[in-house]
């Protein structure tokens, strides 16, 4: 059921769902997709987002961006253009919301660090967690393990994956064997995700003062911005002229994807779903131009925030606390709560190295950074004995 809106023919539709792995009667009152964003946004690995790091950890302020506000924004962004181009907002921001509920605790390093810890037995990838987290690890329904999402919902988290990965996923892992692409939904939602954190983690990176005016002044995409504001609104406060570049970035981006999109859909011809899913490549794609300029300011991100000294000794405890955790576990299974021992067979842990290492790396990537940290006093802290 589609309500109200006239989708596009090459938009995902139920209609033309795949439809869920455990068969159920349909919603009543709501669309399919509806029905996984409303899944989504009632399992505990969503409400966990409140308490994981974006690139600053819960603590450092009240202010910054956590994995929750940061799927907010992009569900925002990535309906603004589902709905202007016609395609499936419902599909959009369930996929949105979703994408990272397998990130780990402490951002990109805490997923390296247990990456590295895992390299061993099949290695950690966030996007193949979120994957699970919605297949498997939620236990909230009597008739099916996780949370039964539609295939297209399943199909938009699974962004990226190896192709020894994909070789075990069965129809899901097919498009990257195959080379082919997810539903436009999918790539609304991995382009507003850039876009997304482009623009906070330049927000976020002026406002802990990390990163200056001075050097983004340099940048093209924010330059251009910066010169509009100085000259139609002088003498603002720095706060107030950084959120109306910020405003303006980020309009100019999606501005560009929705025109831009829609030359590439009328160039492919597409007029279903499956025109889509065998495009030579995405047809949701900035222009020329704005794509050059979004990599710049993506790469004086990498080097100016994400490889700042203070971030990087944050870096460096969140892989001392992954790695302690990892090792205690994997050394003895009897220090994991008894759900996750369960799992693994008991005390004396049936299951072989690789199925234990998987369940423990379960248990880590399921933690918000307070947890994780409190885990690891409650481990090597000889002061906090309770
Ligand atoms: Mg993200």
């Amino acid at each position: 059921m589609s309500l109200g809106v006239k989708l596009a023919p090459y938009a995902a539709s139920d209609e033309a769902s795949r439809g869920r792995q455990y068969r159920e009667p349909p919603p009543s009152y709501r669309s399919q997709f509806q029905r996984d964003r409303d899944r989504i946004v009632h399992c505990a690995a969503f409400r966990r987002l409140e308490y994981k790091t974006q690139v600053f950890v819960n603590h450092e302020g009240d202010l910054f961006r956590t994995r929750l506000t940061h799927s907010i924004e992009v569900a925002q962004i990535g309906r603004s253009v589902a709905r202007a181009m016609n395609l499936n907002e419902d599909l959009t921001e369930a996929i949105a919301l979703a994408h990272d509920l397998g990130h780990t605790p402490f951002g990109h390093s805490g997923q390296d660090a247990l990456n590295a810890c895992m390299r061993e037995f099949g290695g950690f990838e966030h996007n193949l967690q979120s994957l699970r987290v919605v297949d498997l690890l939620e236990e909230k329904y009597a008739g099916f393990p996780g949370l039964n999402l539609t295939f297209e919902t399943r199909e938009g988290i699974l962004k990226h994956c190896s192709l020894k990965n994909a070789a075990e996923l069965g129809e899901l892992g097919r498009r990257f064997i195959e080379r082919k692409q997810p539903s436009l939904e999918a790539q609304v939602a991995n382009v507003a995700d850039e876009i997304a954190y482009n623009n906070h983690d330049v927000d976020d990176g002026l406002r802990s003062g990390l990163i200056t005016m001075e050097q983004l002044g340099d940048i093209g995409l924010f330059g251009e911005q910066y010169a509009q504001v100085c000259s139609s609104h002088p003498g603002l406060t720095e706060r107030v002229q950084v959120h109306e570049i910020v405003r303006r970035m980020i309009n100019r981006l999606v501005v560009d994807l929705i025109d831009n999109s829609a030359l590439l859909l009328k160039e492919a011809a597409a007029t279903s779903i499956d025109d889509v899913r065998s495009a030579a490549k995405p047809l949701i794609a900035n222009s020329e131009t704005v794509r050059k300029q979004s990599l710049e300011l993506k790469q004086f991100l990498r080097d100016q925030l994400y490889a700042h000294y203070r971030v990087r000794r944050m870096t460096l405890k969140a892989h001392k606390v992954i790695e302690s955790l990892f090792g205690a576990f994997m050394d003895d299974v009897r220090l994991l709560p008894p759900q996750y021992q369960k799992k693994i067979g008991g005390a004396q842990g049936v299951v072989d190295g690789s199925a234990r290492a998987r369940i423990v790396a379960d248990y880590i990537a399921g933690m918000t950074d307070r947890y994780a940290i409190q885990e690891h006093q409650r481990l090597f802290d000889p002061g906090a004995l309770t």
